[in-house]
């Protein structure tokens, strides 16, 4: 039996971040992915300002629109708000070749990568794991399992995995019309589905259309997608796949690690329970998730309670945030026409979010600094650029902490 240092199961985003770090540190690090790359990955493919802080030199030949417009529709309301952008708020990638990107990444940091074999079982003993896939049986010191929102290093292990949502997505070509249309922008329906949205991003030649349904126990997203597309006034599609696929909604502290065992990315459950990213937090926790590996390495202590508190801390805090902020905002459709219509600081600062300015505590802090402002109506009187330079500048507390621990790492 081939043994290695580290085993990653999986090479989404996660599974590739953790690759790389440990093939750059000179680890026999060996991952396994049950796809051949490039493969069909279903995800709006929508790169926060956190994700793109997180990504390697060199992705963004890869970005297909840079989104300076939002179009967001409160339904059944009707309310309507465009919001443009000088900078770009986010960027649009298609997720075979962002994947198969990363994957290289990797590769040339010196993992190996096997494709084409699915991982079936997981066992651990005192001096090791032991990896079973369909092309063979592997020992390992340590398991990374990157493998997911169905993963089977979880379920291996007896590590529950978090309450998921769903989102269904299909991808239409466009025609050079459409294409005009929805150059730079993105166009966003909140109130339908309830509990989530619908969605339209623009890539160029086509365009990625889906609803996500962020609540357990989801309806058939179907209806609501077909209703999506007729109201854009788009074609009903024949012969082109749904692909619907889970999205776990973080924010609830569960354990993502076990003796010789760590989970990372849609494995660990670290996706954002109201709005469904999950790009930024696979490739956070991946990287974390190859330090912490490196460093049982040295040390011996297989047992990563660490790993389980600093997830918790960094990224776990913020989705507790985020879970909080959806059960509000979806519950109450009505509030969220009533911010975008005379909260439009509140707007801002949630783009500054998306854009990678301020996290999810920044971000309550803010609300609950206006909530607390004796005299409101003055607040709301003072110019929004005034508003806008409170901001501190320098970016969410946890990507400062990011690259303290990676000079670390
Ligand atoms: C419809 C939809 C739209 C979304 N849109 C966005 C978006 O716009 N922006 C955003 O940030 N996030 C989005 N997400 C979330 C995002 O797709 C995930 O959070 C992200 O892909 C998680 O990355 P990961 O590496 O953890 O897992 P994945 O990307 O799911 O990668 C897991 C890998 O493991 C492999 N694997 C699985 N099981 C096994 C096995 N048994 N053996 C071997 N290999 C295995 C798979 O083939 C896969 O390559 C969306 C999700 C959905 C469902």
């Amino acid at each position: 039996m081939t043994s290695y240092d580290c085993i990653v199961i999986g090479t989404g985003p996660a599974g590739s971040m953790a690759l790389a770090r440990l093939g750059k540190a000179g680890v026999r690090a060996l991952g396994l992915e049950k796809a051949f790359f490039p493969r069909r990955k279903t995800c709006a493919g929508a790169l926060s300002g956190a994700a793109i802080s997180l990504l390697p030199l060199g992705f963004q030949h890869l970005v297909r629109q840079k989104t300076v417009q939002v179009d967001v529709h409160c339904l059944p309301g009707g309310l309507v708000r465009s919001f443009q952008f000088t900078e770009p708020i986010a960027h649009l990638i298609d997720r075979d070749q962002f994947d198969g990107f990363l994957q290289q990444q990797a590769r040339d940091a010196g993992a190996i990568i096997r494709e084409g074999e699915r991982v079936m079982a997981v066992e651990t003993c005192l001096d090791g794991a032991i990896v079973h896939s369909s092309g063979g049986s592997y020992r390992s010191q340590v398991v990374i399992g990157a493998d997911g929102a169905h993963s089977i290093v979880a379920r291996s292990q007896g590590l529950r995995p978090p309450v998921s949502g769903l989102g269904l997505e299909v991808e239409l070509d466009l025609s050079p019309r459409l294409q005009r249309e929805f150059a730079g922008r993105i166009i966003i329906h909140y109130g339908e589905p309830p509990n989530g949205y619908s969605w339209a991003f623009g890539k160029g030649d086509h365009a990625s259309f889906g609803v996500a349904l962020l609540q357990s126990r989801p309806p058939d997203p179907r209806p609501y997608l077909e209703r999506f597309l007729k109201r854009l006034d788009l074609p009903f599609p024949q012969n082109i796949p749904w692909r619907g696929h889970p999205i776990p909604l973080g924010g609830k502290n569960h354990p993502v690690s076990a003796h010789r065992i760590i989970l990372a990315g849609d494995a660990a459950g670290l996706t954002d329970p109201f709005t469904g990213e999950g790009i930024a937090y696979a490739l956070e926790s991946g990287r974390l998730a190859a330090a912490h590996a490196l460093g049982a390495l040295q040390t011996g202590d297989f047992a990563f309670t660490e790993y389980s508190q600093e997830v918790q801390a960094r990224i776990v805090s913020q989705l507790e945030i985020a879970r909080k902020m959806a059960k509000i905002f979806y519950l109450m459709p009505s509030l969220t026409s009533y911010c975008l219509e005379h909260q439009s600081w509140l707007v801002e600062r949630y783009f500054q979010m998306v854009r990678g300015d301020l996290d999810y505590a920044m971000l309550l802090g803010e609300i609950r600094g206006h909530l607390s402002v004796p005299n409101l109506p003055e607040k709301q009187n003072q110019p929004r650029t005034r508003q806008l330079q409170d901001i501190p500048k320098a970016g969410p507390a946890y990507l400062q902490q990011n690259h303290k621990s990676q000079d670390k790492g």
